[in-house]
């Protein structure tokens, strides 16, 4: 994970670096650092967030036209000003950021311990760092040489940036396995892990590749590969405004991506879903039409949240086009030596597109034979340019680190997906077919629906926020929208919450159940409607708090349940679109009334590009 930023050019760095930074803070925030290099090289460095380090800088000298900064999510060694990046090389000429895990660092620091150098922090970071200025002196090279040279023994993920004093206007970075974007401006270049710190100066961007290496100025810009050739870089147009990553008013970005979801499931089914025509056009779907139509067996590879989208998709690709469907956590699935080969489909699912796990699996499943399809939000991203082909969910940049908007964009993408492949196998009835167009062009009003009862959903937080555990339980396509909800509440609240299949919960989870215990019910009408009816009932002959979310006009379920939260009706299949509003609601108010830091929660970080 972690965030990086660097900036080369006329302007001052400072401020571009650090108001960047804040922009990357979801990627981690367990301490920044920025180094300057003007006369000298200066580094500052805090443990915790970049507003901190902005504070402690009040009154400093943080003039220069070139510099680096790193917001971290700690890998090697705790959160603290120690290890906090960027890192300076023995020699003192060298300051470095880094984004990724150096695996091999254990070995490379005892062959720099037996040579006599010392560390001033635990990280894998620092290690890199002293091996490069070690090549470098020894060697008589120069930087760029050596950084070749450590590279080919790197094993591990890496973006890198480093500053010199002995090259006081260049930056050189290094990719591989982590995201790295160079902006190009005029007179000046701007380094970052996404696009955000760069839009408002340049719209023009170079996304480096796996094995490049940039030797940036403030008026050029060379990529080479680690054989030393040179590669013309490929400039593309960012697609993004800035508005799209500011807050908009909101208190949260994650109220605001809560908010944002009738505008963005009506934009990821924009130009798709051709009511008047009955159709879905979707041009990554029909580029490998025959692949998918005929594919053996389907298997969704995500994790956290996508992995969620990924079992609500099961069940839609089992029932509309009737294949089987496999379900895998990235970092299973990518260390079990699985079956996998031509005639498989692996449709992997991440906001990010740089989720480490899900690239290595689908790498993996690519080399076997497979056909890699990608649903994911970020464009250009490492996953997308590995896959053979895909659709994106269009959702906008997702900055709360509790995805919101990202999966109801998942699943709605999905729900496309199924529907035309459904329809192109015969394995859907023309009936059920016009229908779900007609109901998923409703989607994003019904959404609407939902979101106007965010106040009782704030009151019924309140209520219930200083409960120690929760348990969701759902049926069916519900089932995976009551995993979604327990997710959402863990990471936000920090409440243990535990997600189950209804039916499961007698095999159990019905142990934990006692009169302080809240267990939330996703419980919209469907044909196991009953069948739930009865599993609270059970919970109620506990005495177990009873929150259920229920299709309106639903009139038995109020009638035993201490709380409800409504939804509109419509088809189970796409019932979690609206289904999970009210839980992402519940989490966000039950953070907010405990105080937390709802968009930054504790350890965690947006994009998890380490495994
Ligand atoms: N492995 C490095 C560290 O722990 C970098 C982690 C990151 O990407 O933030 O410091």
């Amino acid at each position: 994970m972690c965030g990086i930023v660097a900036y080369v050019g006329h302007r001052q760095a400072y401020p571009v670096i650090l108001k960047g930074l804040k922009r990357l803070e979801y990627r981690g925030y367990d301490s920044a650092g920025i180094a300057l290099l003007s006369d000298g090289l200066k580094l500052f460095k805090k443990k915790g967030k970049v507003a901190g380090l902005e504070d402690s800088l009040v009154g400093e000298n943080v003039q220069g036209h070139i510099g680096i900064g790193h917001t971290r999510w700690a890998t090697h060694g705790e959160p603290s000003d120690r290890n906090a990046h960027p890192h300076r090389s023995a020699s003192g000429k060298l300051a470095m950021i880094h984004n990724g895990i150096i695996e091999n660092y254990g070995q490379l620091k005892q062959e720099l311990l037996n040579k006599g150098y010392s560390f001033t922090s635990d990280t894998d970071t620092e290690v890199l760092l002293h091996f490069i200025d070690d090549i470098r002196e020894n060697n008589k090279c120069s930087l760029e040489e050596a950084i070749r040279i450590a590279l080919k023994r790197v094993v591990g993920a890496y973006v890198i940036v480093i500053v010199d004093t002995e090259s006081p206007d260049t930056l050189i970075a290094a990719r591989k396995g982590s995201p790295l974007v160079i902006g190009i401006g005029k007179g000046e270049h701007f380094l970052a892990s996404d696009a955000s710190p760069i839009i408002e100066y340049t719209k023009e961007v170079v996304y480096v590749n796996d094995y490049e290496l940039a030797i940036i100025r403030p008026d050029e810009l060379i990529l080479k590969n680690l054989g030393n050739e040179t590669l013309t870089p490929f400039v593309q147009k960012l697609d993004l405004e800035l508005a799209a990553i500011e807050k908009g008013g909101y208190e949260h970005f994650m109220l605001k991506e809560i908010f944002e979801q009738p505008h963005t499931i009506y934009d990821c089914l924009r130009g798709r879903l051709e009511l008047s025509e009955s159709k879905i056009i979707m041009s990554g779907v029909e580029q490998h039409l025959e692949q998918l139509k005929n594919a053996k067996r389907i298997i969704m590879v995500a994790c956290g949240t996508s992995w969620h989208a990924g079992l609500v998709a099961e069940y839609i690709f089992e029932e509309l086009c009737r294949v089987p469907v496999e379900v895998e956590y990235a970092s299973e699935f990518r260390y079990r030596n699985p079956i996998v080969g031509p005639g498989d489909v692996i449709i992997a699912i991440s906001q990010s597109g740089e989720t480490a796990d899900t690239l290595v699996a689908i790498e993996k499943a690519k080399e076997q034979g497979a056909l890699i399809f990608g649903v994911l939000n970020v464009v250009g991203s490492s996953i997308a340019r590995i896959s053979h082909g895909g659709a994106y969910t269009h959702a906008g940049p997702e900055i709360g680190v509790a995805s919101t908007k990202a999966f109801t964009a998942q699943l709605a993408v999905l729900t496309m997906i199924a529907l035309k492949l459904g329809r192109e196998k015969g394995t859907i009835d023309n009936d059920r077919y016009q229908r779900l167009l007609t109901e998923l062009s409703l989607i994003p009003e019904k959404v609407q629906t939902v979101l106007e009862q965010a106040e009782n959903i704030n009151s019924l937080a309140r209520k219930y926020a200083q409960a120690t555990d929760f348990l969701f339980l759902g049926r069916g396509y519900n089932f995976p929208v009551a995993l979604e909800g327990a997710l959402k509440l863990k990471e936000i609240s920090y409440i243990h919450a535990e997600g189950y299949p209804a039916a499961e919960m007698k095999h159990g989870p019905i142990a934990l159940v006692d009169d302080t215990l809240p267990v939330v019910f996703v419980a919209t009408k469907d044909p196991y409607h009953e069948k739930i009816v009865s599993n609270i009932q059970e919970i109620k002959a506990r005495k177990g708090k009873v929150i259920a979310v229920i299709s309106e006009g639903d009139e038995t379920i109020p009638q035993m349940a201490d709380d409800v939260m409504y939804v509109p009706a419509c088809d189970e299949i796409l019932a979690p679109m609206l289904n999970v509003i009210p839980l992402q609601l519940l989490s966000y108010y039950t953070g907010v009334h405990k105080g937390l830091d709802v968009d930054k929660p504790r350890n965690l970080a947006k994009s998890v590009t380490v495994e």
